[in-house]
């Protein structure tokens, strides 16, 4: 038995020593740097608990610009800030919603983005609900009765409990009877809605006109107590958004005739014009500095809460990265490029000005690299139309560590992007541009865009695994001896419609936004 275990013991080890051999010494180091010295926890920290959330024009999106050239600077690789346009300047201040009458009782919402403020006493004023009126007519005659109310102008939700708990718990009957009704609810409230003869985009203005004194909101996000959080459409007056648990209970005092009254307190600042930017760094190529490896994510958020996964996670994945990078690969062939775009929420505006600003990088990209769709390990790379994708994004995955890359599904060709993230402003450019694209871990509904996107809903052992990931495929990139190629496939006809999809058109950014 004995020398038995011996021999097998002798064959690990001959084994071990072959494998060791063929392994990459920087990719090893990579990997060893991501897992014993990660700073993933720290700059999650430094950004999300300390700078907060980064919607652009605020303060705190130029602190975070700030924070990361800083970052950047400490760790030897060149960075900057690169303005590409201007933006309203805004800054949340403290804010309150409380029910004073019939008894009180501080509510759970917040200001939506950009809404006028109040002054430090705030407003109160009576709460009342949308009628439902047969046309235009009958909502116009109505209109003069919003003068000094709090106009409620979302539908109450038929239950709080996201479908998935209605399907744990619930009876057959009464699933489907509680869909069935909610279908005919929301049927009703469209029908109503396209009566008063304003939809969601111009009804806060027809009753901010008419003198309401704010609009009270809640966008549900189907998740136990999670909103969506995005910007007010009013100029004068304050508009809120509630949870759905207490937009509901006040609903129903509208409608049982309490009379309930809110008291809103929303200090937030104006700050005229200001600069909006993205943060580039680079470390610089040595045999080929004019040829370019992206990393890409977008740096601001929406504000509801702090940006984790929306793009927190893509952010610290890209920063890490680098860091990663110039440590243990510091005289890369390629040019290795960050970019954390700026005023991606409201249409990939710092990554299209990038595109259109520098047509000398774009014409030169290896590949890019961007990840923005939360906290999840990455589990597909698609080939977004480009006909070689296969060829060099096969071979560079190659050389991943098995455990991170038997997740993730490739589809090659694919087909080009045309939204949704910064690569898209790449690829419509025909820069060979990918998308790192995540494992949900329930983004939708519980953390895009919603004020519950927060540190604490980080994967961080996912994070870590797509920092390496990230690492080793601009280390390849930047190494292959051969330049990629952007040759685009032909694209399929769309089966929907039969129509001959085109490639993706370049748009140009918003440089000046949030003004009249
Ligand atoms: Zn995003």
């Amino acid at each position: 038995m004995k020398i038995f275990f011996k021999s097998i013991l002798v064959i690990l080890l001959v084994n071990f020593s072959l494998a060791a051999q063929d392994k990459d010494p920087i990719i090893e180091r990579i990997i060893t740097e991501a897992n014993e010295n990660s700073q993933l926890e720290r700059l999650g920290h430094e950004l999300l608990d300390v700078i907060g959330p980064r919607l652009v024009g605020t303060p705190e999106m130029k602190q975070a610009h700030e924070w990361a050239v800083a970052k950047y600077t400490k760790w030897g690789i060149a960075a900057k800030n690169e303005k590409y346009g201007e933006w309203r300047g805004w800054q949340r201040g403290i804010s309150h919603i409380d029910m004073v009458y019939p008894r009180k009782r501080t509510l759970s919402g917040m200001q939506l983005a950009w809404s006028p403020g109040t002054s430090k006493k705030g407003i109160t004023a009576e709460l009342i609900v949308l009628p439902t009126v047969k046309d235009s007519l009958e909502f116009a005659k109505w209109l003069p009765s919003v003068k000094g109310k709090l106009v409620m102008t979302s539908m109450q939700q038929a239950t709080g409990r996201p479908d998935y708990n209605w399907e744990e718990f619930a009876t057959e009957e009464s699933m489907k009877k509680m869909k069935e009704n909610r279908e005919a609810q929301t049927a009703a409230w469209r029908e109503n809605m396209r009566n008063t003869g304003y939809n969601r985009r111009t009804l806060s203005a027809a009753l901010e006109n008419a003198g309401a004194a704010g609009i009270v909101s809640s966008n549900w996000s189907k998740g136990f107590g999670v909103n969506k959080i995005f910007s007010a459409r009013t100029k004068k007056i304050p508009a809120v958004d509630l949870e759905l648990e207490d937009y509901g209970m006040l609903y129903r005092m509208v409608e049982y005739g309490d009379k309930p009254q809110l008291k809103i307190v929303a200090e937030s600042a104006e700050l005229g014009v200001v600069p909006t930017f993205n943060t580039i760094a680079e470390i610089k190529g040595t045999e080929k500095p004019e040829e370019y490896v992206i990393l890409s994510a977008h740096f601001d958020s929406w504000d509801g809460a702090t940006g984790a996964t929306d793009n927190g996670t893509g952010t610290i994945v890209m920063m890490e990265a680098m860091r990663i990078l110039k440590k243990m690969y510091p005289n890369p062939k390629r040019t290795i490029l960050v970019g954390h775009w700026g005023s991606e929420e409201q249409g990939l505006n710092g990554s299209r000005a990038f595109v259109e600003d520098h047509p000398e990088i774009v014409k030169n990209v290896q590949a890019l690299f961007n990840q923005d769709n939360g906290t999840g390990r990455v589990v597909n790379l698609s080939g977004q139309g480009f006909l070689h994708a296969y060829d060099y994004l096969g071979r560079w995955l190659e050389a991943v560590p098995k455990d991170i890359s038997k997740h993730i599904k490739t589809n090659f060709p694919g087909t080009p992007g045309g939204g949704g993230s910064d690569y898209a402003s790449f690829v419509a450019a025909g820069a060979p541009a990918f998308s790192l694209s995540s494992l949900s871990w329930s983004y939708w509904n519980y953390t895009w865009h919603t004020n519950r996107d927060t540190y604490d809903k980080i994967v961080f052992d996912d994070v870590r695994s797509n920092a390496i990931l990230t690492a080793i495929l601009a280390y390849k990139a930047s190494e292959d001896p051969e330049r990629t190629s952007s040759e685009k496939s032909i694209l399929h006809t769309n089966p929907r419609n039969g129509e001959q999809r085109t490639w993706p058109k370049p748009r140009s950014p918003q440089r000046k936004g949030g003004l009249d």
